[in-house]
């Protein structure tokens, strides 16, 4: 069934707010910061439980102490690390479990091009001014002998829901954000 203009908003409300670090247990400071209806507010606050359900880890790690650190079963915390070299970086949890099952599938090394950035390092490369990358939810690969399109078209089977996946030249955006979002797959 299609969904109506009323759902769609509600939806794009919610995941922006979820995405934004809003919960459901929020409720009236929700309200009140975005003058609400009681409605609104109610329906924006459901979604926002599903969502919840849908839980983000994002872990926090340090450079010189966990560089070789494994991440999931085919990652080291070095290949999310900024390209200005700071200490601090955050990797989501889900984000390597997409990545794990996609090497799985590929039985090949994927690449990441760029993980986390700092937000400094996200505005000198021209990222979105509130890139996922920014948050460790981001990462953008690439695997030898394949296009973008067939990376990506792997990626959408993996996660047939939410998550974005962008098409880029030589290279494929996939990030952990709530609502599903595709561009050029
Ligand atoms: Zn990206």
């Amino acid at each position: 069934m299609k969904k109506s203009f009323y759902e769609e908003e509600v939806e794009n409300c919610a995941s922006a707010l979820y995405d934004g670090g809003w919960r459901s247990d929020e409720r009236d400071e929700i309200q009140e910061e975005y003058n609400l209806d009681d409605e609104w507010t109610d329906a924006i606050c459901e979604k926002l439980k599903e969502y919840e359900g849908l839980t983000k880890m994002i872990k926090c790690y340090i450079m010189d102490t966990d560089a070789n650190e494994n991440v999931g079963k085919h990652f080291k915390v070095k290949e999310f690390a900024c390209k200005d070299g700071s200490q601090v970086v955050f990797i989501d949890s889900y984000l390597v479990s997409i990545l794990d099952i996609l090497r799985n599938q590929v039985g090949k090394p994927v690449y990441i091009n760029s993980g986390y950035r700092t937000p400094t390092r996200n505005k000198a490369v021209g990222g979105a001014k509130y890139s996922y990358h920014m948050r460790g939810m981001a990462a953008d690969i690439r695997v030898d002998g394949m296009t973008a399109k067939e990376i990506a078209n792997k990626l959408k089977k993996i996660i047939p829901s939410g998550c974005g996946i962008i098409v880029y030249n030589t290279w494929v955006h996939i990030d952990t954000r709530t609502k599903a979002y595709r561009k050029g797959v």
